[in-house]
């Protein structure tokens, strides 16, 4: 391959510059010219393509976001459309794609790749680490960070009123957040879409944590399918039991700022053995790890399969919250 293409897809990470930054010097090192696509499939369909080189990777190490921008696009489920991302892709000579999203992403590359034979390697940038095939994904690790901060400080505030606060964290389907956040940020109680807990049971935590000599409590919830859900809560504790929940939402702050170093020491690793797979013939692979060991998994088997939660930290959480 002597031309090959990188683009951000889907919702944005902290750490997807590393990982741009490491493909683009990966495939300079190994002579081959790279261009960046702007805003995921809505580029690829309106052509905006930009040439990259080392040195415009400059100063991005340590940035959030993605200076390619990301993007959705509902044209992109339709075959006619990918046609037409495939013909510029064609046009501009692009041999092969690394695509850095989560698997809404690599099901839009499965399916370019076959209808149009375009190559694609995969790297999994999503804050909310539920990609199948890989124990981390670009952007989780800085997340859980980001909300343990806003936790910290909600705990002094907590403790000078002797309060309750439930603070909702991001993740949708997933509660690889709220798990992680609730063991590290010392929460009573954790709740996901893999652990539901009744409001009865809730309450008896609390007044039993109150009778134990607790005077503050953090419960974490993931925000579920509709950001909020922390209010409901707060309100049917209200009703069991006059106990009054403060509510904090954390919300897209958790999407931004500096990616940590573990985030961009897996990012550079992703990006690197990403261009080398492509370069080596590859396709239809998603880079991930797996015990800190980089590993290439399918893109079939990351697609067709659920990353489910487990339930251990949330355990850990309540017996070390006593
Ligand atoms: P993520 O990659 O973070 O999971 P999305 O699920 O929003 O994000 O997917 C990003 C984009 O990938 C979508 O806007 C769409 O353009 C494309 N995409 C997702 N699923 C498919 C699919 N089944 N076929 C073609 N394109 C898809």
């Amino acid at each position: 391959m002597k031309k090959i293409a990188v683009y951000t897809s889907g919702g944005d990470a902290p750490g997807m510059n590393a990982a741009i930054r490491a493909v683009v010097r990966t495939a300079h090192a190994k002579n081959v010219e790279i261009i960046g696509i702007l805003n995921g499939y809505v580029g690829m369909i309106e052509n905006k393509m930009i040439t990259l080189a080392p040195r415009d990777m400059a100063n991005i190490v340590q940035r959030g976001g993605t200076i390619l921008k990301t993007g959705r696009s509902a044209e992109f489920m339709k075959p006619e459309y990918r046609a037409i991302a495939a013909e510029n892709l064609k046009k501009a000579g692009i041999e092969g794609l690394v695509c850095i999203g989560g698997d809404g992403s690599f099901r839009g590359a499965q399916a370019l790749l076959s209808e149009h034979k375009i190559p694609v390697i995969g790297i999994a940038g999503t804050i909310d680490n539920d990609v199948f095939g890989t124990d981390d994904t670009i952007g989780f690790d800085t997340a859980v960070n980001t909300a343990l901060d806003a936790i910290d400080k909600i705990r002094d505030t907590a403790d000078s009123h002797d309060r309750i606060f439930i603070v909702e964290v991001m993740g949708r389907n997933s509660g690889f957040i709220a798990s992680a956040v609730g063991l590290a940020g010392g929460a009573e109680e954790i709740l996901t879409a893999e652990n539901v807990v009744a409001v009865d049971k809730i309450v008896d935590k609390l007044r039993e944590s109150r009778t134990k000599g607790k005077s503050s409590s953090i419960l974490i919830t993931a925000e579920g399918q509709k950001p909020g859900r922390a209010y409901d809560l707060a309100e049917a504790i209200r009703k069991k039991s006059n106990l009054d929940a403060k509510v904090c939402i954390l919300g897209h702050q958790q999407r931004g700022g500096s990616p940590t170093a573990h985030d961009r020491i897996l990012a550079s690793r992703l990006g690197s053995e990403a261009v080398a797979a492509l370069l080596s013939g590859k396709a239809n692979l998603m880079i991930g790890t797996l015990g800190n060991k980089i590993v290439e998994v399918p893109l079939d088997q990351v697609t067709q399969n659920e990353k489910r939660g487990d339930t251990t930290l949330i355990q850990l959480a309540r017996i070390l919250s006593v």
